[in-house]
């Protein structure tokens, strides 16, 4: 995928009408200035688009109004370049929908010792005018983030990076249409979810297809286009002897790719960016689809297995997230461990759906047969994720309300090949143990399906979760037990009464 240049970040700089024009006019160049920097800033993905300086109520509520509207407006950051009686900030910052950024900056970097007269303290206020504003939206409870330092600081940038890409991937959250066939894998309690306050929440409707439906489309896919896909594959992926044009299996790639054409029109033509799939419910579908799903996350589409429709859209999410960032992000699931002493690892894969974008090299096409499903052999991808630091989430419905669950992990290369594994793999080493991890994510409740990102951090996650209003449990290489069994039990009243009763 491209990166983004549609998604726009609205620049707010907040003022009054007391200092009189010559200022304003200062203030008003002073902070194109600020929001330019930030627009070339590559560490800030979207555009920043400044606003005129802001110095009456009404001014304040109607831009907050037209960013809730604006199609391209997925956040907002505020600043108060001088002092900005921030009664004024009350009905916009209640207005507001849009996530919320103060940036507390100035434009001079220097504090000009030998030339400071009064004209400069008039001028350059935001020490006490962003004081100010952070009272207003304590006050009010305005959810935000709070960035700190000089806007030519790559630290600062990087934050404001990382907040504008967790509002990026809300904002495709928010449209976002994602079709489930069949339901979930039968008695299976964590894939479950309150789809209304998912779509209440996160915006994300959810709705369920009949498989054959898919299956019609499938069997309509014209011959010629499953020919153009199986050389496509052939260019791309090392395709086993047998599935190759002449080869004995090679009947089973065509199905395959007949799979990925017809399952591609439905997503298309619905409309759908995140799907999942149930292998107890294949209809006439004659392979459970792997190699399909693998091309089609990679794609940048949401996908869960046994019908997860909740790590489907966080997929989704955080690959809106990630858009035209090196790394890659992929559905998970924790497998199997090494409990070796020194050398603690878990083995991450699924039946076949791990997406291509985490490999560490080519993949090679194979087919193998699978115990499950009672189909034909499913064709699919098999490879390495590539070494590097991630993160793993899970989102988990506690019945009151939706958890964030995340390890910050090291992604390293299996100990020894795996020649008889016939699926993708992640091997890491979870940080700060496999110990700690392991009890810290069961004692959180957190589920076996995650999402598992190269590209994504725990400030991006972090910023997402403050922008939903959900709870996130991170375990990171700081993570102590006792503390973190604590933070469940702080946050289970803290959320109860925040969400009201
Ligand atoms: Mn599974």
């Amino acid at each position: 995928m491209t990166a983004d240049t549609t998604r726009e970040i609205w620049f707010l700089t907040g003022s009054q009408g007391l200092y009189g024009d010559e200022t304003l006019r200062q203030v008003a160049e002073q902070s194109t200035a600020i929001a330019h920097t930030l627009h070339q800033d590559e560490r800030i993905s979207t555009d920043v688009v400044w606003k005129p300086v802001l110095t009456d109520a009404e001014a304040i509520r109607r831009v907050c109004l037209e960013a809730n509207t604006s199609p391209r407006c997925v956040g907002v950051i505020a600043w108060m370049h001088t002092f900005s009686p921030a009664k004024m900030w009350i009905a916009g910052l209640d207005a507001l929908r849009r996530p919320l950024l103060h940036l507390h900056t100035q434009a001079n970097v220097r504090l000009p010792w030998e030339s400071i007269d009064m004209d400069f303290m008039n001028l350059n206020q935001a020490a006490h005018g962003d004081r100010e504003f952070g009272y207003i939206q304590s006050r009010l409870g305005v959810a935000r983030k709070t960035v700190a330092g000089h806007a030519t600081d790559p630290l600062v940038t990087a934050r404001i990076g990382a907040w504008a890409r967790a509002a990026t991937g809300l904002a495709e959250l928010q449209g976002l249409r994602l079709a489930r066939f069949g339901d979930n894998m039968r008695d299976v309690a964590v894939t479950e979810g309150d789809k209304v306050e998912a779509q209440l929440r996160f915006g994300v409707s959810v709705n369920t297809y009949g498989v054959n439906d898919l299956v019609a489309v499938i069997d309509e896919v014209p011959d010629g286009a499953v020919t153009d896909l199986v050389k496509e594959y052939e260019d791309t992926y090392r395709v086993a002897e047998g599935l190759r044009a002449g080869g004995a299996r090679h009947t089973s790639l065509r199905y395959a790719a007949r799979i990925e054409l017809g399952l591609r029109s439905f997503l298309t033509e619905g409309g759908f960016g995140a799907f999942t799939t149930n292998f107890e419910d294949l209809g006439g579908l004659r392979q459970l689809p792997g190699l399909a799903v693998q091309r089609l996350m990679a794609d940048g589409y949401g996908f869960g297995g046994e019908g997860d429709w909740k790590t489907s859209a966080l997929l989704r999410a955080m690959k809106g997230m990630s858009t035209g960032l090196p790394g890659g992000t992929s559905f998970m699931e924790d497998y199997t461990y090494n409990l070796e002493p020194g050398q603690e690892l878990i083995l991450g894969a699924h039946m076949l759906e791990v997406c291509p974008s985490i490999a560490g090299a080519t993949p090679s096409c194979e087919i193998h047969p699978l115990g499950i499903g009672g189909r034909e052999d499913p064709v699919r991808l098999v490879f390495d994720a590539a070494p590097g630091a991630a993160l793993v989430v899970g989102l988990a419905d506690m019945g009151d309300r939706f958890r964030l669950v995340a390890n910050e992990v090291d992604v390293v290369s299996p100990v020894e090949p795996l020649p008889k594994l016939p699926v993708a793999r992640a091997v890491w080493r979870p940080r700060p143990s496999l110990r700690t991890s392991t009890e810290a994510w069961l004692t959180a409740g957190g589920p076996h399906h995650t999402v598992l990102s190269t590209a994504i951090g725990a400030e991006e996650l972090s910023d997402f979760a403050d922008m939903t209003h959900t709870e996130l449990l991170l375990v990171d290489g700081s993570t102590e037990i006792r503390q973190f069994s604590k933070e469940i039990r702080w946050n289970n009243a803290y959320h109860r009464l925040a969400h009201g009763f």
